[in-house]
């Protein structure tokens, strides 16, 4: 059979492989993207992810360049507040609430929140009109050959690409981290997240919030208006079984439970999408790089869904990929090009999944005494203005040194 030869092959067309086929193809990389699993566009077809995920400051810039932007923002729900609330007292309801403002850095929010159904769409509408990207769904990677300049990569419809760069975005379970005989770190945590969108009486205010009670946050991400009602997304993480239990219960059990779950704080909860179960853990690759191979996204890490770091980090990743290859186009997938890559990104992943798997473990305490070293944590961390900001520009991945400008919009 014929091969086919290209600068990169991603292997996933989850969200974080198809935005980087958009970034790479845009950097005119001739590029080719496979996925077994053709993306569902449409929130009411069956297998739609309903997920949604908040892209943070730092992500803006590269979905401008990657020319995806303008197609998303009419459907970015801007967070301008972060409360967290701890509601772990006997009775289980709020009893200390802190805002991290937004304000308190710029004049940008802290990010955008899109539904993962639409950022495949617009995605997908992108790689569309850009000539240097072939989008494969329904077809796999197999395996691969590294060879000194290049990798011959096996497709599971026995096509043959020969590429300068594979990037690994499979997943979690990667069959190209495997193939590269990399191993992984896991944690379990025996917990679910329950992923569902609800329209409620009492309007967000564009406030994202996270309420920590035991079993894991139970989160408010606000989304636009649905049928005239306010409306947000939903993450509710708990032990594996309770989850289970939850989700099995009929509508009108689950409202009411997750109403109480919430404290009432937006008032009787009524649901409009989902819930979808999600398994929890924390993974980390040992190494980012193989042969003329990078792993990236959940093929090299994955945490819980706390304070939106998931898909930022693998954003994070392309990042420094793209740096990478504009510094030295030719020499995309060398050996010293991804040994650069590992050193940059490694240190900093495991400090990120560390941190996750730390706010989870606080979260998920069910000893009355965690919770009251919980709350009180909490005001210490966010009462004292410097402490609140370095944390506020940590948790954005703008690390802690001087205010970089940020546009707003
Ligand atoms: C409930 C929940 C809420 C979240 N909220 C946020 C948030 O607000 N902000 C945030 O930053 N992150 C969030 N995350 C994390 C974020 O959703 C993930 O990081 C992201 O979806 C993972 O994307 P991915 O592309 O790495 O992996 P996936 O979406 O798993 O994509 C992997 C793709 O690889 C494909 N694949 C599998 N095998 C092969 C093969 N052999 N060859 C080729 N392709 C293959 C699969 O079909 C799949 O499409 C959340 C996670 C959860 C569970």
């Amino acid at each position: 059979m014929e091969r086919t030869k290209t600068d990169i092959i991603i292997a996933g067309g989850g969200v974080a492989g198809l935005t980087a086929a958009a970034a790479f193809g845009a950097e005119g990389f001739r590029t080719i993207c496979v996925d077994p699993a053709p993306p569902v566009t449409d929130g009411a077809a069956p297998g739609a992810d309903l997920r949604t995920t908040a892209f943070l400051q730092p992500a803006r810039a590269l979905l401008e360049a990657a020319g995806i932007w303008d197609r998303l923002s009419p459907e970015a729900m801007p967070l301008e507040i972060m409360r967290i609330i701890d509601a772990g007292g006997r009775d289980g309801e709020a009893r200390v609430s802190r805002d991290f403002d937004s304000a308190d850095l710029g004049d940008a929010p802290f990010g955008w929140n899109f539904r993962n159904w639409v950022l495949r769409r617009e995605i997908l509408a992108r790689l569309d009109s850009l000539p240097t990207v072939d989008f494969r769904p329904g077809v796999g990677f197999v395996n691969m050959v590294p060879r000194e300049n290049s990798v011959i990569v096996t497709l599971s419809d026995g096509q043959v690409i020969e590429a300068r760069m594979l990037v690994a975005c499979d997943g979690r379970d990667s069959a190209v981290r495997a193939a590269c005989g990399i191993g992984a770190r896991t944690l379990r945590y025996g917990q679910k997240a329950l992923s569902f969108a609800v329209t409620h009486p009492v309007p967000h205010d564009n406030v994202s919030t996270e309420i920590h009670r035991q079993g894991g946050p139970f989160t408010f991400v606000p989304l636009p208006d649905h049928e005239g009602q306010p409306c947000s997304a939903v993450v509710w993480m708990e032990r594996g079984p309770e989850a289970q239990r939850l989700a099995a219960l009929p509508r009108e059990a689950f409202e009411a439970e997750a109403t109480e779950r919430s404290t009432g704080l937006l008032g009787a909860l009524r649901l409009v999408a989902g819930p979808q179960v999600w398994p929890i853990i924390s993974r980390i690759a040992d190494r980012m790089d193989g042969p003329r191979t990078a792993l990236m996204a959940e093929t090299a890490h994955v945490v819980p869904p706390i304070g939106a770091q998931g898909l930022n980090m693998s954003l994070a990743d392309l990042s420094c990929l793209l740096d990478l290859a504009r510094a030295d186009h030719d020499g995309i997938g060398s050996r010293k090009m991804l040994a650069t890559y590992h050193r940059k990104r490694h240190p900093e992943i495991a400090i990120r999944v560390a941190g996750v798997d730390a706010l989870n473990r606080a979260s998920m305490a069910s000893s009355p005494l965690l919770h009251d070293l919980r709350a009180m944590g909490m005001r210490a961390l966010h009462d004292v203005a410097p402490v609140r900001k370095t944390l506020m520009r940590l948790g954005l991945g703008l690390g802690r040194g001087a205010e970089r400008p940020i546009k707003g919009g």
